[in-house]
Order: C-alpha cells, then structure tokens, then sequence
C-alpha cells in the first residue's frame, strides 16, 4: 500500500518525459498521410502505448500543440481526445504554464478502482467478429433506408432519434443504439433489422461491461450521424452506405485499440 501510495504522489524516477520529439507515430501510416477518422485513431493509438506500457504510470504528455502537430489534428480533436482520456481514468491533466497531461492509468492496480479489462482471447475474438458482421451489415441497411420512399413520421421518428444522441452528450451509448436500430428498420427488411437489433445490444451489454471506459469515446461521432440521417433523408444511398461505413470503421478502430 505504502508503494501504491507513492506512487500516487509522484512519477517513479526514471520514468520518461515523453514531452520531447521522440513521440510514437501511428504505426503503418506514412508520413503526411492524413487520419481518417482523426479522433478515434489518435485516441486508439494513445490507449494502447498506456496499455502496453510504452507510456507508464507518471509519464507526462507533451503539450496538446505538439501532440496535434505530431499527430497532424486539430487542437479541437485533441483536445477532445484528452478529455474523453480524463473522463476514462488515463490521464490526469493540469492547467497553467508547468501543466500537461500525465499518465494515471495503472494495469497492476486494485481491479475494483480501475476496471481494467479482463479479456478472453475467445471474448475477444467475439468481439472483433461481431464488429466485422456489423461493418456488412450497417452500411447495407442506410443504403437501403435512404433507397426507399419514408413516410412523413419515420422521418420525424429518426430525426428524434438524432436529436436524442445530441442531447444525450457524453452517455449517448443507448440513444445510439436507439438511432442505429431504427435505421436497421427503415431498411424494411426484417432479418437485417433484427440483426442489427442484436449486434447493438452485444456491444452495450457484453463489451460496455468489461470496456467501460470506452462508452465516452463512442459517443463522438455526431457529425457522421449527422450526415447518414441527411443522406437518408434526402434518398441518397451512396452517401448513407458510405458515411455509415466510415463510421462503423471508426468505431471499430477504438475498440481495437482498447483490446490490445
Ligand atoms: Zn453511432
């Protein structure tokens, strides 16, 4: 205990200040190449250096400007993704000139203080599968719901459904759901519906149990849910397929990184 305590208090010596240019770059991305999906892959990227130890307990970020620069994003996206960090027990961040971000996410700790996951490599395997499953099938089920003439309170009903996720802010997990199953009923085709049905409630149920931490992060991309109800609203099937492809990838990017 008297160990946990100190290290609590203050970084262990010898443990880097990863404040300077040595930073890990995304792994396979050439230089200059821009991120697809800016928030998950950085957010991914810097929760796998903590988990795999490459940034241990005590180690301090460099600053958000060098971060975005290092990582080519915006200081908007950035700074998002310190604060989902903070929001999700990694990262302990001080304001002011001799601020910065430090690593406070331990593997070795009391597992009831930090919910450290536990992963199977079966319940991992599940997972990535059903990931891959619902990359088939979502992108299909918009293409179809933008393909088919709506009635005026389907499209009322899934702009409610939008406007929930929005107000919902960083719990959106189950109004999300709500939004991706109903376009799974918009498709009109039951099997896909119910499928989909059954996709969201493994990811609520079964990976929000023993990923907690990811649930804030999911819940970012508004702007992707955005334009796949504008798509299918306006009756273009391009654009829904493939703005609900980005998103499912994105989605599946995070979760990846969380599983390493
Ligand atoms: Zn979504």
């Amino acid at each position: 205990m008297a160990h946990l305590e100190e290290r609590a208090s203050a970084p262990e010596p010898g443990i880097a200040d990863r404040t300077e240019l040595d930073f890990p770059a995304i792994p396979g991305l050439a230089e200059g190449t821009p991120l697809t999906n800016p928030f998950e892959q950085v957010m991914a990227h810097l929760v796998s250096l903590m988990r795999s130890g490459v940034l241990p307990y005590g180690t301090r970020l460099p600053s958000e400007r060098d971060l975005s620069e290092h990582f080519e994003v915006s200081r908007v996206t950035l700074r998002a993704v310190i604060r989902t960090l903070q929001q999700s027990g990694y990262l302990k961040t001080v304001r002011g000139r001799s601020g910065g971000s430090t690593v406070i996410w331990q593997a070795d700790v009391d597992p009831a203080e930090v919910p450290a996951p536990r992963l199977s490599p079966a319940m991992k395997e599940r997972l990535l599968d059903s990931l891959t499953f619902r990359s088939i099938l979502e992108p299909g089920a918009a293409e179809l719901a933008a393909s088919r003439p709506l009635t005026e309170s389907q499209c009322e009903t899934l702009k409610q459904h939008l406007a929930s996720v929005h107000a919902a802010g960083m719990n959106a997990r189950i109004p999300d759901a709500e939004l991706h199953g109903y376009i799974g009923e918009l498709s009109g085709c039951r099997a896909l519906a119910e499928s989909i049905e059954n996709m969201q409630l493994l990811l609520n149920e079964q990976l929000m149990k023993v990923l907690p931490e990811i649930g804030p992060a999911m819940d970012h991309s508004n702007e992707q849910h955005e334009r796949v109800v504008a798509a299918i609203l306006n009756g273009d099937p391009v654009t829904a397929r493939q703005v609900m492809h980005d998103h499912v990838e994105a989605t599946r990017e995070l979760i990846v990184g969380f599983l390493q």
